[in-house]
């Protein structure tokens, strides 16, 4: 890459820190308060959870905490069963192998990308039939911001007393837009939702994750659990083996600033979609889901592309020389070395949009013009000619 193409170069997705982040950061600094203890975590967590809708919210030091924090309260643990979908991210699976479960993989629905409820709940019902072990929870990911559909999960509660983990990482912001659950936010509809601030995602804190629910028993229990258990009063007294899980109060004064403009994020993102739906209208590339009953977050705008054109990594180095990142999706996890022995139901579909899925630069600053020149670039990554 050329140094011109090198300082022009168009990232996958990075933070914007646009706001009120360095003034509420110097205030932690002002007031010598920056480790777990400080007004912007309570803060913090209040408004995000009037944000997204949730009754009670938790602020952990990552993800994958506020997850393990969440499956735990759900009853995962050594002789439990924990279904989750096979294309993701690791750490959802990750998380499920902290409390020491046993992880079920679940092969996508193509209409989506996400776990295949339906196809889980006929399983499910079937190994029920035959009294064979039914999955004690259901941790559903929204996939790349798109919004799973859940009813088939909460039909499992009902029936069997499935627990729900949403795994809603990437979906801050989405929400369903018909049927049963219109106007519910991704990851305030299970028994526990999570959320990531990790620095490619919707919002950032550089590091961190938040935990939703409306019961205000587990908040309290995932607070008590991400303080190592202690038990108030003097001494140093606990009643479980906790973690060091919370959020520390200057990433907290960053989620604050960032959660402020979390909606102007969320249009902008979905601007961003719009423009590459109507400029990668006539290439030889499938536009990612858009179910009419979800809004999603659209965090990573993820094309899928004819195979017989090229290969994702192959279009990937053709974008970097031209100085436009991109990312192939994950491996789904039953290749992955850690999840290869676990329990699975099907995984083709998984395999087929993981060979085939390329994300594509949308940060919430991505101007047009430079998303043209991702559109140029990937036409002529793809041979397809035309116009740019
Ligand atoms: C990012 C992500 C996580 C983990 O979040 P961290 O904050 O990085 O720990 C979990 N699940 C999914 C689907 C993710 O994309």
């Amino acid at each position: 890459m050329t140094l011109a193409a090198a300082a022009a170069a168009i990232p996958l997705a990075v933070p914007h820190l646009g706001g009120n982040e360095s003034r509420y950061v110097r205030d932690c600094l002002d007031q010598g308060v920056v480790s777990s203890v400080g007004g912007y975590v309570g803060r913090f967590e209040r408004e995000f959870a009037d944000a997204v809708g949730a009754a009670h919210a938790v602020a952990c030091a990552s993800g994958t905490a506020a997850l393990h924090l969440a499956l735990r309260l759900a009853g995962a643990g050594p002789g439990a069963l924990v279904a989750t979908s096979t294309l993701t991210f690791v750490a959802s699976a990750n998380a499920i192998a902290y409390t020491g479960a046993d992880v079920l993989l679940v092969d996508s629905e193509p209409a989506t990308w996400n776990l295949d409820g339906e196809r889980l709940h006929d399983e499910v019902v079937r190994r029920a039939e035959r009294g064979r072990r039914v999955p004690d929870v259901v941790e559903p990911v929204h996939l790349l911001g798109h919004p799973a559909d859940l009813e088939p999960l909460l039909a499992l509660r009902d029936r069997f007393g499935v627990r729900v983990v949403e795994d809603a990482a990437e979906a801050l912001g989405a929400r369903w837009a018909d049927g049963p659950l219109d106007g519910c936010g991704a990851g305030t509809v299970g028994d526990l939702g999570c959320y990531s601030f990790n620095g490619n995602k919707v919002m950032t804190t550089g590091g961190g994750g938040m935990l939703v629910t409306a019961d205000a028993r587990l908040a309290d229990r995932a607070r008590h659990l991400s303080t190592q258990a202690r038990l108030p009063g003097p001494g140093y007294r606990h009643d479980a083996v906790g973690y060091n899980y919370r959020l520390t109060n200057l990433a907290a004064a960053l989620g604050v600033a960032q959660l402020e403009q979390l909606p102007d994020f969320l249009a902008r993102k979905a601007a961003i979609a719009r423009r590459y739906a109507r400029g990668l209208v006539d290439l030889p590339v499938a536009l990612p889901p858009e179910a009419p009953w979800a809004v999603p977050s659209w965090w990573l705008y993820t094309v899928l592309i004819d195979p017989a054109r090229a290969t994702p990594a192959a279009v990937a180095a053709d974008l970097a020389a031209a100085g436009v990142q991109s990312r192939p999706l994950w491996v789904p996890l039953h290749r992955q070395r850690p999840y290869r022995g676990a329990e699975r139901i099907g995984g083709a579909i998984a395999d087929r949009i993981a060979r085939r899925g390329l994300s594509l630069p949308c940060s919430v600053q991505l101007e047009a013009t430079q998303q043209e020149r991702v559109i140029a670039a990937l036409r002529r990554a793809l041979g397809a000619g035309g116009h740019g």
